[in-house]
């Protein structure tokens, strides 16, 4: 009996050590998203989190690769990918506007969830 503790504890421990490396593996890969950010110069990287969000989709930055940058109305703006450009800069105003309400939603959230 004591012999099948042994093992059963052995096993269990083994499991756990097996499941912590798994966990470690995880944690230190960065997340496709993180990547496409990664890639940005550090002060874009800061602009692009503090938006958040496409200023035409509303699709959490990275999802789509490195998001891209526009500037309209003299603002740096953020939008996901190159199919959201022609929106975009078919309403500067609108595009700019919503692209600040995101960027308010962003820091107003202490622990934004989904956002970096
Ligand atoms: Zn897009």
């Amino acid at each position: 009996m004591e012999a099948f503790m042994f093992r059963t504890i052995l096993f269990l421990a083994g499991l756990g050590v097996l499941l912590s490396a798994v966990g470690c593996g995880t944690s230190a890969t960065q997340t496709p998203r993180e990547a496409a950010l990664a890639k940005l110069s550090p002060e874009d990287r800061i602009l692009a989190e503090s938006q958040g969000y496409c200023a035409v989709t509303s699709e959490p930055l990275g999802e789509m690769g490195p998001p891209l940058k526009l500037i309209l109305n003299d603002k740096p703006i953020w939008i996901c990918c190159s199919g959201c450009e022609k929106k975009a800069k078919s309403n500067p105003a609108k595009t700019v506007a919503h692209a600040e309400e995101l960027t308010a939603k962003v820091a107003a959230k202490s622990t934004p969830k989904g956002a970096l």
